[in-house]
Parts: structure tokens; C-alpha cells; sequence
């Protein structure tokens, strides 16, 4: 049995491109506050530090009205957010008081939940653990989410730039200054051709990157600051489905074990939105062993269980999708979340607990805190390192830092599998994260050896599974044929190599042709797993991706 190690096969991060040294051109956009990415962290500090900025103006405080900009690869707000959905509404009613309940973005209540422990041919019911209690929370869709946010943050004035990817930040000595943004129309040789347009400098007093999970310009930042954390973060992938559904769902059910090898963590979802659509995904750790494992086909098989199969049938898929989620916990947080005019927010830092699969209260709440330690460096005039630490003591008396000291460990556990883990893990809550002391350590998911094996392929129905392919269609993805490639592949790709690459993307990206590895960059819809495990992800002109409109 041949064995593949990830990592050597990796290339390094281009830092030099994504850390320019030189400050924004002459006709750079000037703000005070630039934050790249639109998903709920993003929007969550732009609307709060729009409303510290009219605070203060209303009480004489601030005679200038706070410049904000927020950048985003998507064409349009939501295109390129994907989530399970349950979500806690804690961030949304601290940040927006006055709306009730019922006219927040959600689709329903959680009517109900079950887990299940998944044999092949059999679903058990076991007790919910209690880090997966969902009471008094609500189903949704992330991108309903953040084209809500994105009413809000325009009518506070704020400035919504979508289809702008952002490609590097623009530094001086260790101050970032701003950022500077794709071109576009380049042609698949990388030459300008007719319809190019030239990149766009942003300068700013405060960067804010709230890129989501595996953050470029975070890792880069992280990288050129050298940055560390006690363990590496650790990534998921997790490929989700929308189905329209004739048979409605009642509760919000989450599964264990199968379909997932025992030495894999994972498991699935399947939550109602409403009674006419449900929601249903496979999250899969990628510090997996295996190198046929192939998330993707996985959730294929999935839908075939007694348990998933009579909510689909008759149904029709309505979206696909696929995303990573960064599940180191607690001790992954980087060392410092700021820098001199930079603060780093939500998923880019790993504010995620994975025994709750619950990451969108966490990434707003640390925007919220974000925004209020920007406005007062600016209020003072400094926007130094030191003077945005403050972020940092916010966060770290916050529940983000306290619910995720308390599930530590727990993701940790199961490095030793699924028996083990899930053991230790049930000694984790009853004795609120004490059990077992100290820090469990971690390898990056790159350094995790994967052993080869003779996985038996799905041929998918088009009827209750589907082609990698046929799925990329459903995700909306509009890319231009004609792109260049946006994926950075390393050195030494062996035909297995490649073979490992066709599993780990769950859009076809890669393909082993004759023994050699032969990249569909069109097919890319940004989910970052070939960026933990192989190939590296670039940013490509704006509009370029998926189109989710459900997920
Ligand atoms: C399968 C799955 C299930 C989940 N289930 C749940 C759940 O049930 N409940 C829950 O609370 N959480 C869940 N999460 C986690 C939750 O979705 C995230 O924690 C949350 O979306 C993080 O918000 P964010 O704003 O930090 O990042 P994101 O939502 O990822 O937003 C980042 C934004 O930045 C943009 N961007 C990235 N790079 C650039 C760039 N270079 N230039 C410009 N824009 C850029 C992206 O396009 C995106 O719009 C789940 C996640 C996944 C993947
Ligand atoms: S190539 Fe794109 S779609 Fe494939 S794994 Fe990498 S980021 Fe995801």
C-alpha cells in the first residue's frame, strides 16, 4: 500500500504577491475602514461601526462621517456564503434590538432534533449530546442571511463593492495601508485581452479581513507576521444539497458513523427550511487517511439511506455546494488577531465550535467587537498595533473565547477515531471541558500520511445522486471558460498525487489524465480544500465562482 504525504507536494504561499510593499496608487479609494469579504462577520462590523460612527455624530462627539468600504469577490451579496443552517440568534439581536424575531432573516424555529448513530443499513437514535441542543434556535440560509445584512449595511450609508476580489494588501514597513483588488479580463495565458480592467488600490486607516474559512490575505498576514498558534488550525469540507422536498421534515437531525471510514470525524445534517425545502450535508474532517475518500461522492451514497432517502424522493435538487470550515477550536486561535491597521475577524481565525457546528453568531459577534475596537483608534488618531490590541482583550472576555475554551479538546479527541474520540469526547462534557487537561496536540491536515485503497466508485442516477459535474451546474458556477488558472499546483504530482487531488476537490477541478494532472479551473467554486491539502487558491476576477442563492 503506497502512501501519500500532502504537504510535499504543496507549494508555499506566493507572499510576495499577496504582501506588496508599496502603498496605494494615486487613485486609490480612501476609507477609513476597509473590510474584505461580505459574509456575516464582514457585515456585522461594517453595520456596528456605521452605527458608533452616527452615534457620535448625533451627540457632537464625531464631526466626520466614518468612510466605509466593504470588498467582496461575490457578484452579488451572498453568491459565494454557504452554511448548514441552525443558527443562535444571540449576535443578531445584540446587533439589531429593534427588529422582532419574526422579521429576522431565518426561515423557521427548530421544531425539534434527533441524532443517529448510521450502519449501512440501519439509522440508531442515540441521546442528543448536549453541546448539539438547538432549542430556541432557527433554520436558515446563509446567503438569505447576508443579503439581509447587506440591506442594512446600504441603507447606513455603508459602501458594498461586489465583484471585487482582493488580491493583496498593500503594506508599509509592517502598517498595512490598504488593499488592491483582481484585474479582470485577463486571458487564460495571463496577457491583458479586450474587456481588461485594471486592478483597484483601496487605501484605509483599518483593514478588517473577514474572508471566511482559510482567509488568503489572513494566512499571508499570519505568514509574513509570523503569527502562530499552539496548534495549527485544522479544516473540514463540507458539501452541502437544497433539495424541494414533497415529505416535510419535522425536526433538525444530525448523523453519526456511516457513511464515513471509522478513523474520519464527520458526520451529516439534514434541517428543514420551511415545509417545502430541506437542507442535508456531509462534513468531513480532512485529516482523514484515506486518499480515495471523496466527501462528494460520499453524500451521494448518504442519500441512498433509509433515514435521508424518503425526503428526497419525488423531491428535486435545487442547489449544490461545497465549503471548508475551520475546526481547530480554541487552540488554534492565532497568537494576535490585529496588527498595526489590521483586525481579523470570524472564520479567517477559526471562530467556529465544532461539537455545535456553530460559527455564524461567533463571526458576527467578533465583527461587532472588531468594529468597536476600530472606532475608538480612530476616534484617538491611532490606529496602531497597540492601539487596536484592545480587540483581542474584547474577544478573549467574550462567549466566543468561553464557549470555545469549554470545547477545547473535543474535536482534538478524535485523532484516535471514531470510538475513542466520541468516548472521550462524552468525558469532555460532563466534566465542561476539565477532561483530560492540558492541550490535546495536533500535525497539520497536509502532514497526515494518506494511505491508498480501492474505494468502489458511485454511478450516480440523476435522479437521487449526481455527477460532480451535473453538481457544479447546480451550484450556479458562471466562470468564463477561458479564465487562467487561479489554482497554484506544486511540485512532484505523481499520477497518485493526482488521483488525490480528483477525491479531495469536490468539483472536479482535477483530473489524472495519462498519468498527469490536468486542471478545470472554470469548475472552482472556492471552497478551499485543495488549499489545505494541495493545490493553492488564488483569487480570480470578480463574479467568478458559484451563484448560491439558497445555501
Ligand atoms: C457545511 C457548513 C455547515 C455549517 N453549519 C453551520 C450552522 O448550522 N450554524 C452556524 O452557526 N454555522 C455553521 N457553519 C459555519 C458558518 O457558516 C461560518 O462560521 C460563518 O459563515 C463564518 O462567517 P464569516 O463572515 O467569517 O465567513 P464567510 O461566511 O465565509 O464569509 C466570508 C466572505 O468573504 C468573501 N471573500 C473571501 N475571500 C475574499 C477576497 N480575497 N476578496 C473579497 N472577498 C472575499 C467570501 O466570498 C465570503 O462572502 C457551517 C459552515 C459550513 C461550511
Ligand atoms: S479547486 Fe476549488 S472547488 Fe476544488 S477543492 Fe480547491 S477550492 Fe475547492
Amino acid at each position: 500500500m503506497s502512501t501519500i504525504l500532502p504537504v510535499r507536494h504543496q507549494p508555499p504561499l506566493p507572499l510576495d504577491r499577496l504582501i506588496r510593499r508599496e502603498p496605494p496608487g494615486a487613485e486609490a479609494i480612501e476609507m477609513d475602514v476597509l473590510i474584505v469579504g461580505a459574509g456575516p462577520a464582514g457585515l456585522a462590523c461594517a453595520i456596528e461601526l456605521s452605527r458608533l460612527g452616527r452615534q457620535a455624530q448625533e451627540s457632537g462627539g464625531s464631526p466626520a462621517e466614518l468612510s466605509i468600504a466593504v470588498l467582496e469577490k461575490a457578484e452579488s451579496l451572498g453568491e459565494h456564503s454557504l452554511s448548514g443552517a441552525v443558527v443562535n440568534p444571540r449576535a443578531f439581536r445584540e446587533l439589531f434590538p429593534e427588529v422582532a424575531a419574526g422579521d429576522l432573516p431565518f426561515r423557521q424555529p427548530v421544531p425539534g432534533e434527533a441524532v443517529y448513530l448510521l450502519t449501512e443499513g440501519r439509522a440508531q437514535r442515540i441521546p442528543t449530546p448536549p453541546t448539539m441542543h438547538n432549542k430556541s434556535f432557527y433554520t436558515a440560509s446563509l446567503c438569505e442571511i447576508v443579503r439581509w445584512l447587506g440591506e442594512r449595511a446600504e441603507a447606513a450609508g455603508i459602501n458594498l463593492f461586489t465583484g471585487f476580489p482582493v488580491d493583496a494588501l498593500l503594506v508599509e514597513g509592517d502598517v498595512v495601508k490598504g488593499a488592491r483588488t483582481t484585474p479582470s479580463g485577463l486571458n487564460r495565458d495571463g496577457s491583458p485581452g479586450s474587456n481588461y480592467t485594471e486592478p483597484t488600490d483601496v487605501s484605509a486607516r483599518i483593514t478588517v479581513l473577514a474572508e471566511g474559512s482559510r482567509g488568503l490575505l489572513t494566512q499571508a498576514y499570519r505568514g509574513w507576521q509570523k503569527i502562530g498558534s499552539p496548534n495549527p488550525q485544522l479544516y473540514a469540507l463540507g458539501v452541502k444539497e437544497v433539495w424541494e422536498t414533497k415529505r416535510p421534515l419535522d425536526k433538525v437531525v444530525h448523523t453519526l458513523g456511516w457513511p464515513l471510514p471509522t478513523d474520519a470525524f464527520g458526520g451529516s445534517f439534514m434541517y428543514p427550511l420551511g415545509p417545502t425545502q430541506i437542507a442535508l450535508g456531509l462534513v468531513v474532517g480532512l485529516d482523514y487517511h484515506e486518499a480515495n475518500l471523496d466527501v462528494h461522492q460520499l453524500l451521494q451514497r448518504m442519500k441512498l439511506h433509509t433515514l435521508f432517502r424518503p425526503y428526497l424522493e419525488g423531491g428535486q435538487l435545487l442547489e449544490w455546494g461545497a465549503k471548508t470550515i475551520p475546526e481547530g477550536g480554541y487552540y488554534s486561535f492565532p497568537e494576535r488577531r490585529f496588527g498595526d491597521g489590521l483586525l481579523m475577524v470570524g472564520d479567517a481565525v477559526g471562530f467556529v465550535d465544532v461539537p455545535s457546528l456553530k460559527g455564524i453568531h461567533y463571526a458576527m459577534e467578533s465583527g461587532i467587537l472588531a468594529a468597536r475596537a476600530a472606532f475608538e483608534a480612530l476616534q484617538k488618531g491611532d490606529t496602531s498595533g497597540p492601539a487596536l490590541a484592545s480587540y483581542d482583550r474584547m474577544v478573549d472576555q467574550s462567549y466566543i473565547a468561553s464557549d470555545l475554551y469549554r470545547t477545547r479538546n473535543m474535536r482534538l479527541a478524535f485523532k484516535d477515531g471514531f470510538f475513542l474520540g466520541g468516548a472521550k469526547a462524552g468525558l469532555m462534557t460532563l466534566t465542561g471541558g476539565r477532561f483530560p487537561g492540558g492541550r490535546i496536540t495536533m500535525p497539520s491536515d497536509a502532514a497526515v500520511a494518506r494511505h491508498r485503497n480501492g474505494a468502489t466508485p458511485l454511478s450516480p442516477d440523476n435522479v437521487l445522486t449526481f455527477s460532480k459535474l451535473d453538481a457544479v451546474f447546480k451550484s450556479g458556477n458562471a466562470t468564463r471558460d477561458t479564465i487562467p488558472s487561479h489554482l497554484l499546483t506544486g511540485p512532484d504530482i505523481t499520477p497518485e498525487v493526482a488521483q488525490f487531488y480528483t477525491h479531495v476537490c469536490p468539483a472536479g477541478v482535477y483530473e489524472e489524465v495519462d498519468g498527469q494532472l490536468r486542471v478545470n479551473p472554470a469548475n472552482c467554486v472556492d471552497c478551499k480544500a485543495t488549499d489545505v491539502l494541495g493545490p493553492r487558491w488564488t483569487p480570480r476576477e470578480g463574479g467568478s465562482g458559484p451563484k448560491y442563492r439558497l445555501m
